[in-house]
């Protein structure tokens, strides 16, 4: 028998799979598997068997060991979909599916097989505490088990992730749930799209669709966004469904991460609940997917494949006819446009009204803080403040000459971090001390400009009487930060929680009364199609966590555009409205989902490399129904010149392998060898 292996390596210049040999019937497709391959060891995934090999007899070799554990034929299937889909390679999409390293851990367990015997007090006494772990008594027990007194056989510890489960409270259903179940229960196989406000009973919707799943003896996935930052959807799933839930996240110890993982795998744990990654969780007889809060930007995964989990959660409830559930109050438009939609239009019993939002024109503000926002926060006792900008200066100007501080490695402005005493580039981690004079004319007047969240922290602690809890990635770096930082603000009697968009998602603090939104149209100034959707998702999300106590609450806007459509629409919680002006704009522009976008992005020391790789892909790329916009240079970054080329299509298929054959062929030439592709299938 031949078994076809694809080697997972990096390199995009191989191309498999490759022919071995087995002679054992133990391999199959999934198998790991690990192979001679040039000079080296290399592992592999069996993709494939036939009877047959175009390498001739002599030259076939045959793998050196198999893996224990295997990949599920399904995760195989969907990783080669992938690597197509995302015009990677199959190797690198194996990777994201395979089992992480590992090996259970096991112990002995005796139990005493009623078989009868003379025994001194000590026998008795130690048959008396089976059937249990061996522990120390293991000679003991062996000289029992040699009589056929009892028997001792290896079981399974589980190494467990800490949880908080929530206390579960039971609830009743109200009468817009009871629908939305009903609906979901009503359509095997598609897709529903369950749009509720913030506090409108989603996660109860999430937990009684997958009690029913596992009624049926079906298994469960269930997407969340960033764990650390909510974790409250984790913590109810874990508290209903127990011992059934496997947390999938890169937080876990290694043992954690692979003991969740063979759970999953033989059937022991039927829920999986992680972040993207666990869109690959081995799920048997899947029959239900959620994704939560389906809006959020951390579903699509940076590295190669450039992957959208909520994509690829599309594709596996296609293979398995398994329905798929989305989530959100702010529904992405392109979901929204294709998913049958199941609303939830009002909070939960005891939960009040959204809060009023007021919009505060800054145009002819000098000062940073509105008045009204400064009264506002020094009566509230408990609230939110967004500004979507860490450091203290965004940008430092020469003010004799008018030079202005940039990374050297990158085309972008050095922010000023006051604490850490430096300027740092947030886009490749570049540091340098904070100049006192200018390096270009000598003069001592260098102008700060802007204000991140480490600045706002320090006005409004100096303003204020109020203890402030900042929540950026610079107050963040270590693995309990978040959660660590949330639970002071939630026992603190008064407080003001000050961050970046972290502080918009999913936490629940029933006791803050003010939300408030600083610049709020830095989202608006991104030169992207989805600035809007993003500006209103903003907005309306910090909305949501503001009045959800019994005293209410009010949201303040302050923003220099206080006329788009993104900040009045979400001033008047009006999501329909938005959503229908929104996909206008998107028809009008040919934007998704009227059309899809593919990027490609080449990158080398050499401007001239990178831009003539780019233009080779261009001219190579040929497809139906398809506008081709660049080359364009993008803005250096890290040190590599970078060009990209964007297509909009309407004919997808076509485009996505018109752009992996172009990329793949300029690849392979020699004349590029210095230039680095990557290519990126609906970039967000
Ligand atoms: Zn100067
Ligand atoms: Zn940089």
């Amino acid at each position: 028998m031949i078994a076809r292996v694809e080697p997972l390596t990096t390199t995009r210049r191989l191309s498999g799979p490759f022919d071995y040999r087995v002679d054992d019937d133990c391999t199959q497709i999934g198998s790991i598997v690990k192979i001679p391959f040039g000079h080296q060891k290399l592992e592999g995934v069996v993709v494939g068997l036939a009877e047959t090999s175009d390498v001739p007899d002599e030259k076939l070799v045959a793998p050196t060991s198999v893996r224990d554990d295997s990949l599920p034929r399904d995760l195989v299937d969907l990783a080669l979909w992938m690597a197509e889909e995302y015009c990677s390679t199959p190797a690198r999409a194996l990777a994201l599916v395979t089992p992480p390293p590992g090996k259970a851990k096991t112990y002995l367990w005796a139990e005493p097989t009623g078989a009868h015997g003379k025994l001194t007090d000590k026998q008795r006494a130690l048959l008396e505490r089976l059937p249990g772990p061996t522990n120390n008594d293991l000679p003991a027990l062996r000289r029992l088990e040699a009589r056929g007194l009892v028997t001792i056989t290896p079981r399974v510890a589980r190494r467990a992730p800490r949880t908080n489960p929530a206390p579960d409270r039971e609830v009743e259903l109200t009468a817009a749930q009871t629908d939305a179940l009903r609906e979901i229960e009503a359509a095997p196989g598609e897709a529903r799209l369950l749009h509720g406000v913030t506090g409108s009973g989603k996660t109860e919707v999430y937990l009684r669709a997958a009690a029913r799943a596992l009624d049926r003896d079906e298994g469960v996935i269930v997407l969340v966004p960033e764990i650390a930052l909510t974790p409250q959807t984790v913590a109810r799933f874990a508290a209903r469904f127990g011992d059934t839930v496997a947390l999938v996240h890169s937080a876990l110890s290694d043992g954690e991460r692979y003991d969740e993982w063979r759970r999953l795998r033989v059937g022991e744990a039927r829920i999986a609940v992680g972040p993207r990654s666990a869109v690959f969780a081995p799920v048997e007889k899947l029959g239900l997917i959620v994704v939560d809060e389906e809006h959020d930007a951390s579903y699509k995964h940076e590295g190669d494949p450039r992957y959208d989990a909520r994509h690829v959660a599309e594709y596996r409830a296609y293979q398995a006819h398994a329905r798929l559930l989305g989530g959100s109050a702010t529904p992405r438009p392109e979901t929204v446009h294709r998913t049958r939609r199941l609303r939830l239009p009002a909070r939960v019993a005891g939960g009040r009204d959204l809060p009023p939002v007021r919009v505060l024109d800054m145009r002819e503000s000098q000062h940073p803080l509105h008045p009204e926002t400064r009264r506002a926060l020094t009566a509230a006792r408990k609230s939110i403040v967004l500004l979507n900008r860490r450091g203290w200066s965004n940008f430092l100007t020469c003010k004799s000459c008018g030079k202005a501080w940039e990374c050297p490695r990158c085309e972008v402005a050095l922010v000023l971090h006051r604490a850490e005493r430096g300027l740092a580039c947030h886009h490749c981690g570049h540091r340098e001390p904070i100049p006192t004079r200018c390096d270009n004319c000598g003069s001592l007047a260098v102008a700060r400009h802007g204000a991140g969240t480490e600045r706002v922290e320090a006005e409004l602690q100096q303003a204020l009487d109020v203890p402030v809890f900042r929540l950026d990635a610079d107050t963040t770096a270590t693995k309990d930060a978040v959660p660590e930082l949330l639970a002071r603000f939630q026992a603190a009697p008064r407080g003001l929680l000050l961050g970046t968009q972290m502080v918009a998602k999913g936490h629940d603090f029933p006791d803050v009364t003010l939300g408030v939104v600083l610049d709020a149209d830095s989202t608006l100034r991104f030169p992207d199609f989805r600035a809007e959707e993003r500006t209103f998702a903003l907005i309306a999300q910090l909305a949501g966590r503001a009045g959800r106590g019994p005293s209410g609450g009010r949201v303040l806007v302050q923003t220099r555009s206080p006329t788009a459509a993104s900040i009045e629409a979400a001033a008047r919680h009006d999501a329909d409205g938005f959503l229908t002006g929104e996909l206008e704009r998107r028809r009008a522009l040919r934007y998704p989902p009227f059309a899809d976008l593919i990027r490609v992005v080449t990158r080398a020391h050499d401007q001239a490399a990178a831009r003539a790789a780019a233009a080779h892909i261009a001219e190579a790329i040929d497809a139906p129904q398809t506008e081709l916009l660049g080359p364009a240079p993008l803005f250096r970054l890290r040190d590599r010149e970078r060009f990209q080329i964007v297509l909009k299509t309407t004919a997808r298929a076509d485009a996505i392998a018109a752009t992996g054959a172009a990329v793949e062929a300029t690849a392979r030439d020699k004349a590029f060898r210095d230039v680095n592709f990557s290519v990126d299938v609906d970039p967000v």
